[in-house]
């Protein structure tokens, strides 16, 4: 029998343990810097699967580690989940971890511990088939990505020294193979003025008339921003304008706008920072925020909010093998896109040059929303998917 061929039969026989393994992971609420419960039991559902190389870092993130190559593969879920929102939208519980007519639903099932329960039954099959082929594969489940994309990543490779020739990020790309995403950065403008009392306008300078007027020249902006075939368009929204006055009858002297910046292929913080200080001129300071929340082991790992751009070509050796891995195993030819959000990708591929692939089991159309929900059939083809990209490499 073929190499696909097992792998497949083992990634059906364990269909239903990866459900378990997901709805296990469900059922422990996970928001970003609050997700030792859920590290814990992947932790613990990896030694269950006998993963024998499990351990936790000091920022908590849990890694498992099959094989002895030189060469070091990483395949990385992040196991943070946004919250639920307005709980009235769910049509069942967000946490139940309920499985019927082989979906698994709940918070977090396609963003993104389905990719994460897969990962451990790939990490399952190899350990069975006594891996040993070229590569080191390090399953990364890792934290914090839904508050600050990749920082679990700078901490890897800058303090633990895990430093991967390629990846994979599993991320919900309904069984696609991607390969780049935009980048992005926020921004705060930060306004002076002079207030006054507000029965006298003229002797004040009013933040709010400053800031309106800055908000519509970057809604000009925004039409003009650059585009990239294949990644889309630049983008750039003022998002929370916040103001401060001495009272409600007086003239506002500070205001803070929020930016969300998206970056397309050729755009970068330099780029972006100069156009925008080219419609500010020098009565507004720029910042670019840092994120500086500690992780749920009380960790500090500060990193600018700069996320930078990614892609890899098409014909990229690493596309190529997810190519030829996809077709042994399915005996068809993977859909080949983007993402529209942003991943740990910008740390890997944006920040370090590590060539970068994702696929992921689910539909992004359900990320961050409410009835979030994932075919098994999706858990079950993407735990193949990951244990025979380590031979196909
Ligand atoms: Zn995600």
């Amino acid at each position: 029998m073929s190499q696909a061929n097992i792998i497949r039969q083992k990634a059906h026989l364990y269909r239903h343990d990866t459900a378990q393994y997901l709805s296990e992971m469900v059922k422990i609420p996970s928001v970003s810097c609050q997700e030792k419960g859920v590290v814990q039991k992947i932790k613990e559902l990896l030694e269950l699967a006998g993963v024998k190389d499990v351990w936790i870092d000091r920022l908590g993130n849990c890694i498992a580690r099959v094989g002895r190559g030189s060469k070091i593969l990483a395949i990385d879920a992040h196991i943070d989940t946004v919250d639920t929102g307005d709980l009235s939208a769910w049509d069942f519980p967000p946490f139940s971890g309920s499985i019927h007519s082989d979906v698994v639903h709940g918070r977090g099932t396609v963003d993104q511990e389905g990719g994460a329960a897969s990962m451990i039954t790939a990490a399952r099959i190899l350990t069975e088939l006594a891996y040993d082929g070229e590569y080191s594969v390090y399953f990364t489940f890792t934290v914090m990505e839904e508050d600050c994309d990749g920082l679990c990543w700078e901490y890897l490779i800058n303090k633990e020294k895990l430093v991967p020739d390629i990846a994979v990020i599993t991320e919900p790309t309904n069984l696609g193979i991607y390969r780049g995403h935009r980048g992005r950065m926020e921004m705060e403008l930060i306004f002076k003025g002079l207030s006054a009392h507000g029965s006298a306008p003229e002797r004040g300078k009013n933040v709010i008339y400053s800031a309106a007027r800055i908000a519509l020249e970057i809604e000009k902006l925004n039409d003009v921003l650059p585009s990239d075939s294949f990644l889309g368009k630049g983008t750039i929204a003022a998002t929370l304008l916040h103001t401060k006055a001495p009272s409600l009858c007086a003239i506002p002297d500070m205001a803070h706008m929020h930016i969300d910046r998206r970056l397309t292929w050729g755009e970068n913080k330099e780029s972006a920072l100069a156009e925008l200080q080219k419609i500010c001129k020098d009565d507004v300071k720029i910042d670019i925020p840092v994120y500086d929340n500690p992780s749920y082991k009380g960790t500090v790992y500060p990193l600018e909010k700069y996320f930078p751009t990614w892609k890899i070509p098409e014909d990229h050796p690493l596309v190529k093998v997810g190519e030829k891995t996809y077709e042994h195993l399915f005996q068809e030819k993977p859909r080949i896109d983007k993402w529209t959000f942003s991943t740990n990708g910008v740390s890997l591929c944006g920040r370090h040059g590590i060539p970068c692939i994702g696929f992921g089991p689910g539909n992004e159309i359900y990320a961050h929303a409410p009835n979030e929900k994932i075919p098994i059939e999706h858990l079950e083809k993407a735990a193949a998917f990951y244990t025979l990209l380590a031979y196909e490499l």
